[in-house]
């Protein structure tokens, strides 16, 4: 498995990243997570858009995009398959214990794990845990991932694949690793970016292909939405079966299956045609 670290396609082996890097110390980084098949990565720039907006939102320096452009292709011309994982994350770079952000410069890495189709449908729980629509990480795709660690291991006891929070105001807000939508009355819901959530690509091509609207919602909404399924690179459109002790007969239900043909056919152009 070949990687790239800072400028250079590396074996993943050897490739080594220091153990003061701030990135790992005090989770001083952001990442992007994209959707390869067969060598071509889905919605690369809304990917590399998000990655430095969230870069700088914690006060890093911009990405270089054309090296990150380059690393892409090349880990993924030096590891051919057919549904892969392409893992881009973006840190603070090295710095002495217990000080701030050094000035060597940050550390890029880019990696790629082979995957699998993941299933059309799915279990979900809620957890009693919030998301603060109004922390300073609010939105941004960083490393300081642990709520979403704690909240997913909550769902696996469950046998669930994934965790819904509301946010500190009690409002539907999205899952550890996807956004969520909700049919109720015959129409597609979606929490807005205010609520917390973050902005989703997934979910903004949800949005726009499938008509759905942004509204606030609780989240006693779950327990009477028609429908309900999740967005996310990995995800695509997931139907829910069953929220929390819930179950959604028929799962996907019309407006669900609608949003995952659609997803299907329009997804086909983004794909990058390097
Ligand atoms: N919300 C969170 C917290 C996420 O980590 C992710 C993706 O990893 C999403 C939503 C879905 O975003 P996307 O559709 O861009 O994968």
């Amino acid at each position: 498995m070949k990687i790239w670290l800072n400028g250079k396609l590396q074996d993943a082996e050897g490739a080594r990243v220091s153990v003061f890097d701030h990135g790992l110390t005090v989770g001083d980084g952001v990442f992007e997570t994209i959707k390869a098949e067969r060598g071509r990565a889905f919605a690369l720039t809304r990917h590399l858009e998000r990655l430095t907006t969230s870069a700088r939102g914690l006060g890093l320096p911009d990405p270089d995009l054309d090296e990150v452009r380059r690393g892409c292709a090349a880990v993924l011309d030096a590891n051919p398959m057919a549904l892969g994982r392409l893992r881009l994350t973006y840190t603070g770079g090295v710095s002495p214990l217990g000080s701030d952000r050094g000035d060597a410069g940050p550390t890029l890495v880019i990696a790629l794990s082979e995957t699998t189709r993941r299933p059309d449908t799915t279990a979900a729980v809620t957890v009693p845990w919030t998301r603060n629509e109004r922390g300073a990480l609010t939105g941004l795709k960083t490393t300081s991932y642990g709520e979403n660690v704690v909240a997913l291991a909550r769902a696996r006891e469950r046998d669930a694949s994934e965790a819904l929070f509301a946010n500190t105001v009690g409002a539907l807000c999205e899952g550890t690793g996807s956004n969520v939508f909700v049919v109720l009355d015959g129409e597609l819901h979606t929490p807005p970016l205010h609520s917390g959530c973050l902005a989703g690509i997934t979910r903004a091509l949800t949005i726009s292909w499938a008509g759905a609207k942004e509204t606030d919602l609780p989240l006693d909404a779950l327990e009477r939405a028609e429908e309900i399924f999740l967005t996310s690179t990995l995800r695509d459109v997931q139907a829910v079966t069953r929220i929390d002790d819930r179950q959604l007969a028929d799962a996907p239900g019309p407006v669900t299956a609608d949003a995952m043909r659609i997803f299907d056919e329009q997804s086909a152009a983004d794909f990058d045609p390097r």
